[in-house]
């Protein structure tokens, strides 16, 4: 699914690349505002090391100068079900709800159902091919 073009650009990544506001687009019909899906950092364990800062390609984090501390300033920026920054974490100060909630909204939402339904006609397309690869001489 593509982002709609007229989504704010809230910043840059680390790379250099617009980051939008993301927390507008839907998940799968469903508001990302009602899903409650982001990173918590743990200050007892955070080394401010930036490592999450530095890797998350959507500006859920950002550095609070008055603190020093980084923070989770655009929290439904995170992508659903990603834990990448969490991984990553070299102190595991970073956690995120239990994967059972994720699972719960996919069941409720038809997730899978949806999914398949954009996909398959790609599926198609790609058995085509097959066949036509199949009919050319290298494919006999
Ligand atoms: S990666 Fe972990 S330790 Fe490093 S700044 Fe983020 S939360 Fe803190
Ligand atoms: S889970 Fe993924 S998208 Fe969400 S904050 Fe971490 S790295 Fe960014």
């Amino acid at each position: 699914m593509s982002t709609p073009k007229d989504i704010p650009v809230i910043g840059k990544d680390a790379l250099g690349r617009e980051v939008k506001e993301l927390s507008k687009v839907p998940w799968w019909g469903m508001e990302r505002t009602k899903i409650e899906w982001y990173p918590s950092i743990d200050y007892d364990k955070c080394a401010t090391c930036g490592v999450c800062f530095v890797t998350c390609g959507r500006r859920v984090f950002d550095f609070d100068k008055k603190t020093e501390k980084v923070v989770v300033a655009h929290p439904y920026n995170c992508m659903v079900a990603c834990q990448t920054c969490a991984n990553l974490c070299p102190t595991n100060a970073i956690t995120f709800p239990n994967a059972d909630y994720i699972k719960t909204l996919v069941a409720q939402n038809k997730v899978v159902k949806k999914a398949f339904k954009i996909i398959s006609p790609l599926l198609s397309k790609n058995e085509l091919s097959e066949k036509e690869l199949k009919s050319t001489p290298e494919g006999r």
